[in-house]
């Protein structure tokens, strides 16, 4: 049985982001009580970290770049993407060039800035949280290959699995769980995460 790591790869200054430790922190706990009702099939528990040594990570385990804005897009970078590709908030797309996933999500859209669409206001760990969950719900139920769902924005009650604007007052609902704990339990022998930035 796995633990399921979430790890979030801090690429971010935190006086910038205004994200600093202490609301890393709470983000991580948010996660873990996300995570834990949706723990099944290959998974015997959650735990989260901030940065890890690539060398650890393995195909059970979900990794998620946590960046300043879209300008430093992983995706872009290094999976192929192009900057019309991204997504508000964040993205996450498997990319073929590297056979790996690719999940991020741009903290100064979600905290700084004012903007509503990113929920930017003083419940920081809770709008991080949830785009960060959010984009891990591309990961594990439509971006990949063998994927079990087909949109995770249409998912019937979701609240986090939407294509409307997160914010920080929501909270994943049941419906947003249940696909949460579909995707895990699909996911029979892990999907390669990309390490290659960490
Ligand atoms: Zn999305």
């Amino acid at each position: 049985m796995a633990v399921l790591n979430l790890i979030l790869v801090r690429k971010f200054s935190a006086e910038r982001t205004l994200f600093n430790e202490s609301w890393q922190g709470t983000t991580g706990m948010i996660l873990m009580d996300y995570f834990k009702p949706c723990i099944t099939g290959s998974y015997s528990s959650v735990d989260y970290w901030w940065d890890r040594n690539a060398s650890s990570v393995t195909d059970f385990d979900l990794v998620c770049y946590c960046l300043e804005d879209q300008g430093d897009s992983i995706l872009v970078k290094h999976g192929g993407a192009s900057k019309a590709d991204l997504g508000f908030g964040g993205s996450t797309q498997w990319s073929k060039t590297q056979q790996a996933m690719i999940c991020e999500v741009y903290l100064t859209d979600v905290i700084r800035g004012g903007d509503p669409r990113g929920g930017a206001d003083g419940a920081r760990d809770w709008a991080v949280a949830n785009i960060i969950f959010h984009e891990l719900m591309h990961s594990c139920l439509d971006a990949g290959p063998g994927a079990p769902l087909r949109n995770v924005h249409k998912i019937p009650n979701g609240v986090l699995g939407t294509d409307k604007p997160l914010n920080s007052s929501m909270r994943a609902s049941d419906a947003d769980k249940a696909a949460m704990r579909q995707g895990l339990a699909a996911r029979k022998s892990g999907l390669k995460q990309f390490t290659g930035a960490m």
